[in-house]
């Protein structure tokens, strides 16, 4: 699956910080991890602070999978609202979905401070209505958070334009957020890993796998066999390809960064990250070097023809929306990308192990959320390996599908 393309900022800023080798021996390990992007570089973390043989294997060069892509909001807030998720999976497991991403932010920041990675910037996040009429989904979404015990705060159409220079009928305001750079914490959770013993191999495919009753075996694109204890999917989109329901819908997202120097004009650099009610939402955030990232009009297809013919005319689209909010700040688009992105029927995502697969765990945190979403895998999985957990709870669980 072709995952991305255009100029992904962090990409572009971080190039190819490290080197790592592609496997050419044949192997055993406890844990094989299939995919080295942010997912299976949590998940190897864990694992290697929990004192588990892992070893990592990617088939592209480390990170150029969609965590190359990322724009890297870090959200507690579900793509689906807590006051509809209710509906679909019941309000205690709601709650607990939402309050596992909460706590992930925090635990997301311990880690980074420990690893020594420096681009990661605690925010609030303001949700704010796209249309007027969606004030009274806003007051509703807020009142059920509020009665959960998240620290949010209801902005009328007065405090919009006060603290954030813009008009919109209203907003929540979460103390809970922050931005970060996908890419370079993913290189940076693979070199604290490498050190704790992880072997870390890419442009290695991952060709021919079985799951046997006594292990998985593996033979590589090179044809080197691997036997693992178990093997973690953390292997973004392309884990589609082994699951035989279907678990996600696949669609494409733009993402625009401006030049240097616009995140200062604005009233929430550093402060908030952005989104809105509208379908697909548009959200924005600031970066460490001062520039402003916007990002959304998805579209329903995952061709990367058509997906590439439309980037500059949605790179138009994304520095008007911008321009829309905030008139009076030029915003000259820099870099822009697109790339595939999947959500689920509830928004949650998929870990854990799955039946049809002996010794088969899967890391997907499909969703506007991915990033959180791939911490608690990692937690739940680390777990779940070291006898601790049986399972993920069920509303992550692909006992569900
Ligand atoms: C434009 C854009 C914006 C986004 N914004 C956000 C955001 O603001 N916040 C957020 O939380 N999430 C966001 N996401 C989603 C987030 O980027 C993803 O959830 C996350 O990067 C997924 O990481 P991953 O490690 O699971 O997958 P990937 O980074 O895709 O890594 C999976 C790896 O598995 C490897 N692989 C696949 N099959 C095999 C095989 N057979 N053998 C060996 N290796 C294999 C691939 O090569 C790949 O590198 C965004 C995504 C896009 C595209």
């Amino acid at each position: 699956m072709n995952l991305s393309s255009g100029y992904p900022l962090w990409l572009v800023q971080d190039g190819l910080p490290y080197n790592y080798p592609a496997l050419d021996e044949d192997i055993r390990t406890d844990v094989l991890i299939m995919g080295g992007g942010i997912s299976g570089a949590l998940a190897a973390y864990h694992l290697a602070n929990a004192g588990v043989e892992a070893i990592v294997v990617d088939a592209r060069t480390i990170g150029l999978g969609s965590t190359s892509a990322s724009t890297a909001l870090l959200q507690y807030e579900i793509d689906t609202p807590l006051s509809e998720l209710q509906h679909k999976v019941g309000l205690a497991n709601a709650v607990e979905a939402y309050r596992l991403c909460d706590q992930s932010i925090d635990t997301l920041a311990a880690i980074a401070q420990k690893i020594g990675f420096k681009e990661f910037v605690f925010t609030s996040s303001l949700y704010y209505a796209a249309y007027k009429k969606d004030r009274s989904f806003l007051e509703k979404e807020f009142a059920i958070r509020k009665a959960h015990g998240f620290d949010v705060t209801f902005l009328g159409q007065q405090e919009m334009e006060k603290q954030y220079g813009f008009a919109s009928e209203a907003a929540i305001l979460s103390a809970q957020g922050a931005q970060t750079n996908a890419y370079g914490f993913a290189h940076a959770l693979h070199q604290a890993s490498i050190k704790k013993g992880v072997r870390v191999f890419d442009r290695t495919l991952l060709e021919k796998i079985e799951h046997k009753k006594d292990a998985v075996y593996i033979t590589t694109n090179n044809g080197h066999k691997i036997r693992a204890k178990k093997l973690i999917y953390a292997n973004g989109y392309e884990a589609t390809e082994y699951i035989k329901e279907k678990i996600v819908k696949l669609e494409s997202t733009y993402a625009v960064c401006s030049e240097q120097g616009v995140a200062d004009k604005t009233p929430f650099k550093n402060k908030s990250i952005l989104w809105n009610t509208a379908d697909p939402y548009l959200y924005l955030r600031t970066t460490a070097d001062n520039r402003v990232l916007i990002g959304g009009r998805d579209e329903e297809f995952i061709s990367v023809a058509r997906r590439e013919k439309l980037l500059p005319k949605k790179t138009r689209q994304l520095t008007a929306d911008f321009e829309k909010l905030y008139p009076e700040i030029s915003f000259k688009p820099e870099f822009s990308w697109c790339g595939v992105f999947g959500a689920t029927k509830d928004g949650l995502p998929f870990m854990g192990p799955y039946q049809k697969l002996p010794h088969s765990l899967f890391a997907l945190g499909f969703g506007g959320n991915g990033i959180t979403f791939s911490l608690i895998a990692a937690e739940i999985l680390t777990d779940i390996i070291t006898g601790k957990k049986k399972t993920a709870p069920i509303f992550f669980s692909l006992e569900r599908l």
